[in-house]
This record gives C-alpha cells, sequence and structure tokens, in this order.
C-alpha cells in the first residue's frame, strides 16, 4: 500500500487552491469581469526587461551546452558570487560564495533548511502565527514537530507571552516571516531584538544554538517609508531563505537561495548538512539557465507602484467600509478580521453569493480572519468593492 500521509497530502487542495479553482471554472459560467480573485499570490507585474534581455541575450550568445548543462549542486559559482557581492552591496553582509546554496525557490530552500537543522522527532520548529500554510508540510517533513505560536491580533506583531511558553529545551528554530504572508505586517527592529534576547537566553539556558529560520521571499516588497530590518544584524543565528519568485515576479522559473551568514555559529557544519539534505530531497541543481539570468539580474529593483496603489485603494475603501485590519506595509497581502469573527463562514458566503474570493485565515493559524491578495489589477479591485460592501452590510 503506498504511503498514506502522501495520499492525503496529494488529494486534498490547499483552502487557497480550492478557491482559486472555484474562480477559473465560475469565470466559464459568468464571465472571468464577473469575478472578484483575491486568493492567489501570483505576482501581477512583469519581470523587469532585463530579465527577458538577459534570457535572449544568453540564447544567442552563450555556449549552449554550458547553458543547459548541470552546475553543482549549490549553483555555479559565478551566480553565487553575484549574490554575495549583493548581499554585501546592501546590508554589509560578508556573505561569500560558499555561504550560498542556490535552490528551486523558496519552498525547497525551507525544506532543505529544516531538515539540515533537525536531528530527533523530540525536535520542535516554531512557527508564528499567522504563517504561510504550507509551513505544517515543510517543516514537518524534517521529522521535528511544528509548534504553532497563536498571533498577536493587536498589530500582527509577535505574542511574547505565548512566545515564551512555547520555547523549550526542544527548540532548534523559529521561523520568522517579515514582511508576512498573509498579514503584510513588517516586523519592527524593537520586535526583532526582543524576540532576540529571548531567543539568546534560553539557548544560553539549553546549552545548545536556536536558530532563526528567516523566510524572506518578500524582502523587497515593502511600501513608503518602513524599513525590513536585516535579521543577522539582530541575531547572529540566523539562516536566510529567499526566492526571485516574488520580488522578480519568477515564481516559475524556481530559484532561490539559502544564506548561511558568517556570524552564524557552526555555520560550515550547518553549511555541509544544507547538501547533505538537498540530496536527500534529489536537489541536483537549481535550473542553470535562470542562475545566469538572475546572475545579471540580481541588483535589478522592482517597480512597486502597481502594488502600492493597490494596497492603497483596498485599504482606504475598506476601512472606510469598517473592515478592520492591521495596516499592511510589505508584501501583497492584507489580513482582514470577519465582521462576525468567522472567517471560514465569511469566506464561502462571499465566493456563493458575490464571487469574492478571498482565503479564510483557519490553514494560517487565525481562524477570525481572511487574507487578500491584491498583485491582481487595479480594475479589479474597483469593480470588487460593491461585493465587500454588500458583504459588511449583510452583517
Ligand atoms: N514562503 C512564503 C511566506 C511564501 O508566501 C511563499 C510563496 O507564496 C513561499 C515561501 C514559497 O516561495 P517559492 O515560490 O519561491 O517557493
Amino acid at each position: 500500500m503506498a504511503n498514506k500521509k502522501f495520499y492525503g497530502l496529494g488529494t486534498t487542495l490547499s483552502p487557497i487552491r480550492k478557491f482559486f479553482a472555484y474562480g477559473l471554472e465560475k469565470a466559464k459560467e459568468v464571465g472571468a469581469e464577473n469575478v472578484y480573485d483575491f486568493s492567489i499570490g501570483n505576482p501581477s507585474i512583469p519581470a523587469p526587461a532585463l530579465v527577458n534581455e538577459t534570457i535572449e541575450d544568453l540564447a544567442h550568445n552563450y555556449d549552449s551546452v554550458k547553458l543547459h548543462g548541470y552546475s553543482v549542486a549549490a549553483g555555479h559559482e559565478s551566480t553565487r558570487r553575484a549574490i554575495a557581492d549583493n548581499l554585501n552591496e546592501r546590508f554589509n553582509a560578508g556573505a561569500t560564495a560558499d555561504r550560498i546554496f542556490c535552490t528551486c525557490g523558496c519552498n525547497p530552500a525551507l525544506i532543505i533548511t529544516g531538515k539540515a537543522l533537525a536531528e530527533s522527532e523530540e525536535d520542535e520548529i516554531i512557527v508564528l502565527a499567522p504563517f504561510f500554510p504550507e509551513y505544517r508540510v515543510i517543516f514537518g517533513a524534517s521529522g521535528a514537530q511544528v509548534r504553532v505560536v497563536a498571533a498577536d491580533e493587536r498589530d500582527f506583531q509577535i505574542n511574547f507571552g505565548e512566545l515564551e511558553k512555547t520555547i523549550c529545551k526542544n527548540t532548534i528554530a523559529v521561523v520568522v516571516n517579515s514582511p508576512n504572508n498573509p498579514s503584510g505586517v513588517v516586523y519592527t527592529e524593537e520586535t526583532l531584538k526582543k524576540m532576540a534576547e529571548l531567543l539568546k537566553a534560553r539557548a544560553e539556558e539549553y546549552g545548545h544554538p536556536i536558530y532563526i529560520i528567516a523566510d524572506e521571499p518578500y524582502r523587497e516588497l515593502v511600501y513608503g517609508e518602513v524599513k525590513v530590518p536585516y535579521i543577522p544584524d539582530i541575531y547572529a543565528n540566523t539562516i536566510i531563505c529567499y526566492s526571485w519568485s516574488k520580488s522578480l515576479s519568477l515564481p516559475g522559473e524556481r530559484l532561490g537561495y539559502i544564506f548561511v551568514p558568517p556570524q552564524c555559529e557552526d555555520g560550515d557544519v550547518i553549511y555541509a548538512c544544507l547538501r547533505g539534505a538537498a540530496r536527500e530531497v534529489g536537489s541536483v541543481c537549481p535550473p542553470a539557465l535562470i542562475q545566469k539570468v538572475v546572475e545579471k539580474c540580481v541588483g535589478c529593483e522592482p517597480d512597486l507602484a502597481a502594488y502600492d496603489e493597490n494596497r492603497q485603494l483596498l485599504y482606504d475603501s475598506l476601512t472606510e467600509m469598517g473592515y478592520e485590519m492591521a495596516k499592511p506595509d510589505g508584501a501583497f497581502y492584507m489580513f482582514v478580521k470577519a465582521p462576525n469573527g468567522d472567517a471560514a463562514a465569511f469566506s464561502e458566503k462571499a465566493m456563493k453569493e458575490q464571487n469574492l474570493l478571498v482565503v479564510p485565515g483557519t490553514g494560517f493559524g487565525c481562524p477570525g480572519y481572511f487574507r487578500l491578495s491584491y498583485c491582481v489589477s487595479g480594475d479589479m479591485i474597483r469593480r470588487s468593492l460593491p461585493a465587500f460592501r454588500a458583504m459588511i452590510d449583510s452583517y
């Protein structure tokens, strides 16, 4: 008999996919213009022009055998050097190519990191609600226990009361995702410093390091004057997982990396463990062509104007109608309080009565909230506003 756990995972749609699939079907019936789909986080701004120019240039002018051949497992050295240079320019990170391990996007980076750190099923990896629902699968794959810290619903920074109760001698890592999916909140320097103090004290008490796994695919997606603190400057034992899925709008190209900063305790050992864990998940090397593309485009900055306009339009319109949410400063999500506190019922009703597709927060660890992805057209947002109004008026 085949594996029951995987059968379960393979035959249940994530809530995000469920609403997305409903939208595609419904559009055939009522017309795409009458479906307001805020379910999925697929970037809606094109990749920078330099990406396609580089692909063309490589296709015409680069040795085809080399271009499409295997790279070493960690990625081309020239690509890793370009990534390290960029990190050094922006964060004075002390990065070197031999501490960067390229992966097929951020999810594989997280899976490999979890597996590299976990030793036994007594180990625990903490995730902070609200969190990316795939964390349960991703960090579950490490064999460690995934422990959830409830959200601080006042502002969606970290709930320190709960975190203090959850960290124990078995804690090996805490996952930090900022800018956050689903809340759009950016953890402040003050929050991160407080967390660093707590983790340092507990690591000392238990006599082993507790790592931060910084999941940062939205690092550059931040609006206004808000800054995303560079976590290794605040907490040395940080391992960074990153991808260009969101920042350069390249989610289908599958490229990301893991960076073990120089200040990280046992960094060389961890890097060796990453290589080993990557072998176990069959990560031969990330796509070779896109490595060469990113090598050239690593310094490109996304034009966030369209996301920012959407953010402001939705935030202003929804709060004016009476919806409540923490101010979303980053990523392209907002996490809105369901009018009667039951986001699952709100989402079903919005889907059935208004063709309005929002994702209930149950899977994100916050059942009272629903998530909106605003990487959509501004036009769709404007057309959807009467549906949001009808929903709140119906409560
Ligand atoms: N981490 C978070 C918080 C995400 O929101 C996502 C994708 O939506 C990922 C990781 C996975 O990114 P990738 O597509 O690069 O694997």
